[in-house]
């Protein structure tokens, strides 16, 4: 049998990313970061969440899913594999949304709709909003992805006037 026919259709429809692999070698970088920990929560405060490790990787995914599901022009998702997400207190009021015939799945708060963490793959990763994190996440994103189907109006944003609080 090969490989390939040893896979469920589902598998092979919805292949993990190298880097979110389970039982992967840990680098010494790594083992340093996994002593470290966060806390989140969400908009109401009826959820709140810790998590036991270092964050690996930090995406900011433009894709047409991630857009309508965070209203914005992008998540900000953070990706563990060796860390552990541990729920301090609403954890029945995380609800689980999965884009029928896709593996993209948004976890959020029945009470205010705030974007949560979520277990993927049979918990071979964990994404972390990061808007959702209250304590400092200490690494910078790694990369623009999906930027192929980024919105129209989602371009030269560094050139458009900032302000530090609303505009007067
Ligand atoms: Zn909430
Ligand atoms: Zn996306």
């Amino acid at each position: 049998m090969s490989m390939v026919s040893a896979l469920s259709a589902s598998q092979w429809a919805m292949p993990t990313p190298a880097w979110a692999k389970p039982h992967r070698q840990i680098r010494n970088d790594e083992i340093v970061a996994m002593t470290e920990s966060a806390s989140g929560s969400c908009l109401c405060g009826t959820v709140r969440f810790e998590i036991s490790g270092g964050f690996e990787k930090f995406f900011l995914c433009h894709c047409s899913l991630c857009r309508k599901g965070s209203g914005s022009a992008h998540a900000a998702n953070l990706v563990l594999t060796t860390a552990r997400l541990n729920w301090l207190s609403g954890q029945d009021c995380v609800r689980t949304y999965r884009v029928p015939e896709s593996r993209h799945e948004r976890n959020f708060c029945d009470q205010c709709g705030s974007a949560l963490p979520g277990v993927h793959a049979n918990g071979a990763f964990v994404v972390v909003p990061a808007g959702s994190v209250d304590s400092a996440i200490g690494i910078r994103p790694d990369a623009h992805i999906c930027l192929a189907s980024r919105a129209e109006w989602d371009a030269d944003l560094q050139d458009v006037p900032g302000f530090a609080g609303l505009p007067g």
